[in-house]
């Protein structure tokens, strides 16, 4: 069930030398029985990073820090690879039971190619129960020589059973010049002054640039201005100018990347504040910087983890309007809760 094609040889990621290393490390280390959480912002490159550990620790070589390129393993693309797996969400909403059974079907097996199997199960935030479960299964009795990467931007959404069979790692987000770098080759026909000023709302994330890059994101993004704006001094808010703002969400994916741009602005205002720290004037600012200004820091705090327990919810709430509702008054209260 994977949605994006494999790559056919060796994997670049750029920017997260650190959480690379540290995996290498623990494997060389004797860790080549069990899972692994990769974790940190969407859109920072955590998927790919996975996969070009698995190409390294796959290599005939050892866990060493670039695959050889020329053992059995190297030669073999990861798509065909026998002693590699991949388990992502594809089409579905979740992970369940039947895929990952599917996945666990080999792992008792040998390796064929590599010193050990790896298998990768990206966005494993949307594993169900069942499906957690049946892995946590294998993970309690680990078989030799089989190691799991679990990705995902939402660690507290995995089973706390599951989660505490995993080792952590933590991917942070990109720096502006890697995020630069990248949207350069990811998007060639755009140039580098375009991609600058977008630089601070995409907060080192290539799927929220690619969202800023977007006609249609660049409305959804301008619909989280008004969103933000429609909101008090006083603590209230301008129903008209919500409803306004959210009339541009009428599909789900839409609501997705309101979250994450809003999150976006946010947390760049929020960067700039703590950076140019001017008392910021309630009128003369700009919106976003407006907003986070009037709140104290557990007030922002809590915004964010309301923008993520909205992303949780607009997994498994079919209910577009009233997961809107609900964003508006936790918004609500977060910021009234600071006092404005
Ligand atoms: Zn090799």
């Amino acid at each position: 069930m994977s949605s994006a094609p494999l790559p056919s040889g060796s994997v670049r990621v750029r920017g997260h030398d650190r959480p690379m290393e540290t995996v290498l490390r623990i494997v060389r280390e004797g860790y080549t029985s069990g899972a692994l959480l990769l974790w940190g912002p969407e859109g920072v490159g955590k998927r790919t990073a996975a996969l070009s550990l698995c190409r390294t620790l796959l290599c005939g070589a050892g866990p060493e820090r670039a695959p050889c390129g020329e053992c059995p393993s190297c030669r073999t693309p990861l798509a065909s690879h026998p002693d590699f797996r991949l388990l992502d969400r594809g089409e579905a909403a979740s992970i369940g039971v039947d895929p990952v059974r599917a996945l666990l079907s080999g792992t008792l097996e040998a390796p064929l190619l590599s010193p050990l199997r790896a298998a990768v199960i990206d966005e494993a935030h949307l594993l169900t129960p069942e499906g957690a479960n049946s892995l946590l299964k294998t993970l309690e009795e680990p078989a030799g020589g089989q190691l799991f990467f679990l990705v995902t931007s939402a660690p507290d959404r995995l089973l706390p059973t599951l989660r505490s069979r995993l080792l952590p790692v933590r991917f942070r987000p990109l720096s502006d010049p890697d995020l630069s770098e990248l949207a350069r080759e990811a998007f060639p026909e755009v140039s580098a002054e375009e991609i600058a000023p977008l630089l601070p709302e995409a907060c080192g994330s290539l799927s929220r640039l690619a969202l800023l890059l977007d006609p249609s994101g660049r409305k959804i993004r301008d619909g989280a201005v008004l969103f933000l704006g429609a909101f008090r001094p006083d603590g209230t808010a301008d129903m008209a100018a919500v409803s306004e703002a959210l009339s541009i969400l009428s599909e789900k994916e839409a609501f997705d990347r309101f979250l994450d741009l809003l999150e976006g602005l946010l947390l760049s205002a929020e960067r700039r504040l703590a950076r140019e720290a001017p008392e910021p004037s309630w009128a003369d600012s700009p919106l976003p910087e407006r907003f986070v200004g009037g709140l104290p820091d557990f007030a922002r705090a809590r915004i964010h983890d309301r923008i993520g327990d909205m992303r949780r919810m607009a997994v498994h709430n079919p209910n577009r309007g009233l997961a809107l509702e609900q964003v508006f008054w936790q918004l609500e209260q977060a910021f009234a809760a600071g006092g404005r």
